[in-house]
């Protein structure tokens, strides 16, 4: 080995020595910053599970400043801003992120995703609409996109926009939107009617049937106009296509389709209908139903008797206020008892006037009348009457 030899391999010594230094120094402090990034982050998302918004924002601003990917941590920002309801905010956010000119395209479109979100959250809905529109138009996020833009024209009672979005968007996500189109299509028919237009509203509930076969909205606003057209058959029909669907809105019908019978003249079948009706659905209406007949063919102390022996099978305000009133109007009751009478159906009236009658399943709004669209969760047909001895 020369000279030459032994200073070369003591050269390269020393500099893979140096190089494996510096790369083994590099990698710890690499890991030391990954290790801290992700430290942040889980502590965010723990934040955000616990609905600790400002706590959260805070760790995703100091995440911002530290890491070298800053759209992540930004675009969740914004979020939290908007979820927070500083939606002006959220906006300015998500503006600056789209306004990076190197920002590349599958960024650009979360971020302008988000940004429809905050234009909704602002009430900015053409804003929102155009943004949601391009989104799918490029087929970025689509179903995302599609699902916003149904709940705009819903917003906007754009009821045809609202059906042509939900089939799209059913298309591309999968999920089903039968109910919900059938709905949509119920609200044209109901749109119909105030301008007087039964044909168009007819044929929008055979839209609304065809698009859910299960819709009781649909045949309980054919049975309204069949009622109100005196056609007292097609009527009966209807509402008791409707109770077969779903017993939940008997409720809602049931003294419309008592009333039809009764124009029909077919007494004995409203009984036989109401009886079977007695036997399904567990709550007093039927029974109060069936009453108010008996009070008018037999008098008083029938009904208040068949009212007294329901009463032991279904606990009911309802039917113990019935039961009240028909025994004040039996009149048989001595002084002081008829005035014992008074006070507690001045009572059980007032109990009875404060309580919500309807409750949506999804969100547990109540609300005291039915409401085809939950006004607060925004679910269809989710609102039903509440069950239970001070309800139904
Ligand atoms: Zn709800």
């Amino acid at each position: 080995m020369n000279e030459l030899t032994a200073f070369l391999l003591v050269a390269l010594a020393i500099s893979a020595g140096l190089w494996l230094y510096l790369y083994l120094k590099d990698k710890r402090r690499h890991e030391k910053l990954m290790g801290h990034l992700n430290h942040r982050y889980f502590q965010g998302l723990n934040y955000l599970l616990n609905d600790e918004s400002d706590r959260a924002i805070d760790v995703f601003i100091k995440l911002a400043e530290t890491s070298d990917d800053t759209f992540e941590p930004q675009l969740a920002l914004g979020n939290l801003y908007r979820r927070k309801g500083e939606v002006e905010r959220a906006i300015r956010l998500h503006q600056s992120l789209i306004s990076k000119p190197d920002l590349p395209e599958p960024y650009r479109t979360r971020a302008l995703l988000a940004l429809g979100q905050d234009y909704m959250s602002a009430g900015l809905l053409d804003r929102a609409e155009i943004l949601f529109s391009e989104l799918v138009e490029v087929e970025a996020h689509s179903p995302a996109a599609l699902k916003f833009l149904c709940d705009i024209y819903q917003q906007e009672q754009d009821w045809s926009d609202a059906i042509r979005t939900a089939r799209r968007y059913e298309a591309v996500s999968g999920r089903d939107m039968k109910a919900e189109v059938g709905h949509f299509y119920c609200e044209l028919a109901d749109q119909a009617l105030l301008e007087g237009d039964r044909d168009k509203a007819e044929k929008q509930l055979r839209q609304a049937l065809r698009a859910d076969p299960g819709s009781v909205r649909a045949e309980l606003i054919r049975a309204r106009m069949q009622q109100e057209n005196g056609q007292w058959s097609e009527a009966i029909a209807a509402y008791q296509a409707a109770a077969r669907r779903d017993l939940d809105y008997l409720p809602e019908f049931i003294a419309d389709a008592v009333r039809c019978f009764q124009h029909a003249g077919r007494h004995e079948e409203l009984n036989d209908w109401l009886e079977s009706l007695m036997q399904q659905y567990p709550g007093i209406s039927p029974v109060l139903a069936r009453a108010d007949i008996m009070h008018k063919e037999q008098g008083q102390a029938a009904a208040a008797a068949f009212i007294a022996e329901a009463l032991q099978e279904r606990d009911s305000v309802r039917g113990l206020e019935a039961l009240i009133r028909l025994s004040k109007q039996a009149g048989s009751s001595a002084g002081e008892v008829s005035q014992h009478l008074d006070v507690l159906h001045h009572l059980v009236k007032k109990l009875l006037a404060k309580k919500a009658r309807h409750q949506c399943r999804h969100c547990g709004f109540s609300a005291r009348s039915l409401h085809w669209q939950c006004p607060s969760c925004k679910s269809w047909g989710t609102v039903k009457p509440i069950y239970g001895i001070e309800h139904e």
